[in-house]
């Protein structure tokens, strides 16, 4: 595989350094002693750079290539470490996955607002199950139209700002791997708490 970037994605990686240096740098310090997740500043990414929607395809994101894409990450990391984690997230482990597996009506439902507004979640790790995800504990029973999902969920990325979190549940609890589902769960769903924040080694 070719990783050199070409003449676009150079014109990309200049646009959002230039973008980092000037309207991110002043930020940091602030956010990263106050603990404050920068909403104001995502919302600007979203709606004048198109970064909320970095894997999404089109008509809802930019459906940007893999070298463009860690790229953008890159030069965020470059000048703050715990944003650029916030931004790829977001679009890796959440519009992604809506983009790639949810159904049309999902899509059409979560997309235009995760790619515009929201901030979105994974929510896999459990406290008992980390790198063996399989062993996870947090149950999904259908009930009519709807599922009841039970369990407690770590380490969220995103956990305390997001408006939306893809969560992994055990749907056939015989089935091993195979009976885990993944749900979108919407932050102001009944029933749904998001406590403490973790301290992550700075990551939001
Ligand atoms: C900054 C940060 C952000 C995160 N964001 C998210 C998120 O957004 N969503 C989410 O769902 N999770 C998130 N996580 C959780 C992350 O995915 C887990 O921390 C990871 O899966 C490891 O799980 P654990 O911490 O429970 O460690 P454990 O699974 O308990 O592992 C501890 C140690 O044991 C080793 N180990 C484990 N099993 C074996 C084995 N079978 N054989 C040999 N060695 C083994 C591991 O390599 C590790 O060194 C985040 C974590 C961090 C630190």
């Amino acid at each position: 595989m070719h990783f050199e970037p070409n003449e676009e994605q150079k014109m990309l990686r200049d646009t959002i350094r230039q973008f980092a240096e000037s309207e991110v740098a002043p930020l940091v310090e602030e956010h990263e002693r106050a603990g404050k997740f920068p909403r104001e500043l995502i919302d600007r990414m979203w709606k004048e750079l198109g970064l909320g929607g970095m894997l999404a395809s089109e008509p809802y994101g930019i459906d940007l290539d893999p070298i463009s894409y860690t790229l953008v990450i890159e030069e965020l990391a470059r000048v703050w470490p715990s944003l650029a984690i916030i931004v790829s997230v977001h679009n890796s482990v959440s519009v992604q996955l809506i983009n790639q597996h949810g159904s049309e009506e999902q899509k059409a439902k979560y997309l235009p607002e995760l790619t515009e507004e929201w901030v979105g979640a994974f929510s896999l790790s459990e406290p008992g199950a980390g790198s063996d995800a399989g062993a996870l504990r947090t149950t999904a029973k259908r009930d009519g139209d709807f599922y009841i999902l039970n369990g407690e969920k770590n380490w969220v990325t995103n956990g305390l700002a997001a408006n939306v979190y893809v969560v992994f549940a055990k749907t056939d609890p015989d089935a091993g791997n195979r009976g885990i589902t993944a749900f979108i769960v919407d932050r102001d769903t009944p029933g749904m708490k998001v406590e403490k924040p973790e301290r992550k080694l700075g990551i939001k």
